[in-house]
Order: C-alpha cells, then structure tokens, then sequence
C-alpha cells in the first residue's frame, strides 16, 4: 500500500503547499482521502486524476474538502470526454451544504459529477482488495477516522480529532498513523485538535509501527514537534510533506 501526501498544511496552506489530502494507492484501486485546497494540482504531478477510483471526506471543514469543487471541473472537462460520476464518501450532509455556494446549474453540476455516499461509522466501503472503515472522531460536527486495509497491511489516517479513546480505537492495530498534529504543545487541549506528543502517545497505545504527523500550520516549527513526538513514541516518526511517498 502506497501512500503519497499531496497536502500537509492545517487550515490554509503555506508557500508550495496545500491542505489535507492523501493518495492511497493499493490492490491496483486509487483513493484520495480528504481533498483540500491545493491538493488536486499535486495529485495530477503524481497520477492522472482520472484514475481515482473514490474520494473520501473525514468531515465539513474546508481545508479538507476544497478542491472538490475544482475536481469537479477536472472530471467535466477532461479532454477524453466528461468522466462522470466519481464516488464520493463523505458524512451525511456535507455535499448538500458545499452547494449552497453554487448556481442552480452549478448544483446539478455537482451532483452529475459525483456518485455522494454517506460515511456511517464502523461500516466498511470495499474498493475491490482496497477497504476502508469509517470510525467516529471528537472534533467538530460528524468527523471520522479513516482505517484503511489492503494488501495485508494498515493505516489509520485520524483526520482532524481530539485526543481520545475513539481515536485510538481507529489507530489501534495500524501499521501506520498518519496523525494530525496541529497545535503547538502550549495548547494542548484549547481545540479540537491534537499536540504532536499527543499524536506520539495515540501512535504508542496503538502500537503502531510509524507515525507521521501532518495537519501542520505553515508557521509550526519542524523539529519541536518532531522532538515532541519522538519523546512520546520511541518508533519511527516522520513529517508530512508534499508530494512524500512512503510504502505503508
Ligand atoms: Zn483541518
Ligand atoms: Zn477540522
């Protein structure tokens, strides 16, 4: 299972960076999970776009979800003809309020474009040898953990969460966490967010084999929360970053 980070940033994205978005490519299926702003100009340096398989969303905040409205364009004019439509597995809801921005046209545009399923917690969407598991978060509104499994091997993807049982749940028996690590350790506990020796200690009581932090502001210094994390979790950890490739 092969997973390339195409965005990294929390919020808004730095200089030549984008917001949360992942490739997950395996069992000769290709999944994006989360599509942030950015994300899809990194993803077509890495793969045609058209090659996706599904799209999943870990919840309703924009940074995670932003470039599907440039997706949708990709998928409408593409020069073989519109590829449509796209499956797209989000929590309940959210595709009808992402259109609220858009024309009348503009909606059923939306809707013509993507195939929307609802993400219901600990119900696994099998992409053929590709599965993957919804698992509910604390963050903000409905927020899930992505478990994803093929090829023998496992990933916990936590999307954004709060530091607690059910996301170690998600993470537990994961090869690979890939952990949002957004605030600094001074304010551990002031959002829904986790610190990176937070992320280090989920990584740990999950027994995970790696972790790698990422949802990170553009301004969080690299190695304070890389030391932060390697305090918690004596195992391998590693930064997000664009366009990084790793074999899970
Ligand atoms: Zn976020
Ligand atoms: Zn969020």
């Amino acid at each position: 299972m092969r997973l390339t980070v195409l965005g990294s940033s929390a919020s808004y994205a730095g200089p030549g960076q984008a917001c949360s978005s992942y490739l997950i490519e395996a069992a000769d299926r290709r999944v994006l999970l989360d599509c942030g702003h950015g994300s899809l100009a990194n993803l077509g340096r890495v793969i045609d776009p058209a090659s996706l398989d599904a799209v999943f969303l870990t919840h309703g905040h924009p940074d995670h979800f932003a470039d599907l409205y440039a997706l949708q364009a990709f998928l409408r004019f593409a020069p073989s003809g519109p590829l449509l439509p796209l499956d797209v597995h989000a929590p309940g809801g959210l595709l009808d309020r992402m259109v609220c921005v858009l024309s009348g046209h503009g909606r059923e545009q939306f809707f013509e474009a993507f195939k929307a399923s609802e993400l219901l917690d600990g119900e696994t969407v099998s992409i053929g040898e590709l599965h993957v598991t919804p698992q509910s978060v604390n963050h903000e509104g409905a927020a899930f953990a992505f478990v994803v499994e093929a090829e023998g091997r496992r990933l916990c993807y936590t999307g954004d969460a709060r530091p607690d049982a059910q996301v170690l749940a998600a993470a537990t028996g994961s090869h690979l966490v890939l952990a949002e690590a957004t605030l600094p350790e001074q304010f551990a506990g002031q959002a829904p967010h986790m610190t990176a020796s937070q992320a280090g200690s989920i990584a740990r009581s999950a027994g995970a084999q790696s972790l790698m932090l990422t949802h990170l502001w553009p301004t969080t210094p690299r190695e304070a929360i890389l030391s932060a994390a390697r305090a918690a979790f004596d195992s391998d950890v590693f930064l997000a970053e664009e366009l990084l490739s790793i074999e899970v």
